[in-house]
């Protein structure tokens, strides 16, 4: 008897977890490895949150609650919301989840027919297309050019077919930090204003990370006529460092919102009750942490930033926020390696960089944008010197 379902066969395995396998053995190996894949701060979470969840607990917080989130968690929202989105939405607007991921599975759950096309820029979040194949859409991929990865308006709007639902939209982008403009946002609801059957998901879990005095908006702030075609994204996993906890939520229409509850009635119930008294002191307290981090934050990205962008063969741009950097690799394609690999993807490149120089980092292939990899710099600025001074010194003896 075959244990596994068919649609599982849609979706592949992540090729970040054969790097990171990899880089895993050799460290068990002995090996000093460095890894640039982390997808999260390396901060602690706030003591001021830490001691919610310890109040809670102590105070019996501890029982099943609502099952798309506790009416303080909500009001949290949609007080954070008003107060730094200017987007009006009511507790039936509003659904948590055991993170942003969580929500966003639900939301295509919920909303796709088999056969939907959901629209996806490349590079994207490696979760985005194998969320919409188990939800028995289809994933319709435009890929944007690089080294900058702009929307691309254009190949947006020649996707749109009668069968598009959503178009997915992730700014400030994981894997490439770059952060859309008010105006970008502009062109896109021009876009939708234009197929009126077409919705949009804005994933806006790095809305606080952004740099150089950039001005973050959302979506539906910039289009409040289309606010009923979109749902807001957002969660508490990076701007409050707090990954293990697990708390996304999303603004958007009831209706909506109401089958999302149905989904979670029937499979994970509430998220963690602690967790949620915990969400809602990050977003009602004290906020100054998150500009503390942020210094730290861009410093690294020049870092990294200057040192990838002088490696002869690469082109790092310069991203807005997030914590990654995205360069190209291009202009070393087709070279080899002291030990002889010779570099003809991203992916031969991540591995050689892996296991001749001890660096991790994921291969563009993932994000689907090659020749291209991702450093996350949400590490320690002397483990970063240390990478940057392996990936010089690797590339500079590739022939
Ligand atoms: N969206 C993007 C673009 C992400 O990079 C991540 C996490 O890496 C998430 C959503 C989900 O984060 P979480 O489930 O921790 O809230």
């Amino acid at each position: 008897m075959d244990p596994i379902a068919d649609r599982l066969n849609l979706i592949k395995p992540s090729p970040t977890l054969a790097i990171t396998s990899l880089a895993r053995q050799m460290r068990a190996e002995g090996r000093h490895v460095v890894g640039l894949g982390a997808g999260e701060p390396d901060f602690d979470t706030p003591l001021s949150i830490r001691i919610a969840a310890q109040k809670a607990m102590n105070e019996g917080d501890t029982r099943y609650t609502n099952v798309d989130g506790t009416p303080a968690l909500k009001k949290a929202i949609a007080d954070k919301f008003l107060r730094e989105n200017e987007l009006s939405y009511t507790a039936d607007e509003i659904t948590v989840g055991v993170g942003g991921k969580h929500v966003l599975y639900n939301i295509l759950t919920a909303s796709l027919n088999p056969q939907d096309e959901v629209i996806v820029c490349a590079p994207y979040w490696v979760s985005y297309p194998d969320m919409v194949l188990l939800s028995g859409g289809s994933p319709v991929i435009v890929p944007a050019q690089a080294p900058l990865y702009a929307l691309p308006f254009d190949g947006i709007e020649k996707a749109i077919t009668p069968r598009t639902r959503w178009i997915i939209l992730n700014s400030p982008s994981n894997p490439t930090g770059q952060a859309c403009t008010r105006k970008d946002l502009e062109t896109l609801a021009d876009i939708l204003r234009t197929h009126t059957h077409v919705g949009l998901i804005s994933d806006d879990i790095y809305e606080h990370l952004v740099y150089d005095d950039f001005r973050f908006s959302t979506f539906a702030q910039v289009a409040p006529d289309l606010k009923e075609r979109c749902v807001t994204v957002n969660g508490v996993s990076k701007a409050y460092c707090m990954t293990g906890w697990r708390i996304g939520y999303a603004g958007g229409p009831k209706i909506l919102m109401r089958a999302i509850a149905k989904v979670m009635s029937q499979s994970t119930s509430n998220p963690c009750s602690v967790a949620q008294a915990a969400a809602a002191e990050a977003l009602n307290g004290p906020q100054d942490f998150i500009a503390d981090h942020n210094d730290v934050f861009v410093q690294r990205r020049n870092l990294v930033r200057d040192a990838l962008d002088a490696i002869p063969g690469l082109n790092c741009p310069n991203p807005q926020g997030a914590f990654y950097v995205y360069p190209s690799c291009e202009g070393l394609i087709g070279k080899t390696s002291p030990e002889g690999t010779r570099i003809d993807s991203d992916q031969t490149f991540a591995r050689a960089l892996l296991n001749e120089a001890g660096v991790a980092v994921v291969p563009g292939d993932a994000f689907g944008a090659s020749p291209a990899f991702r450093v996350s710099y949400a590490t320690s600025t002397s483990l970063l010197e240390e990478a940057m001074t392996l990936i010089a010194r690797f590339c500079n003896r590739l022939s």
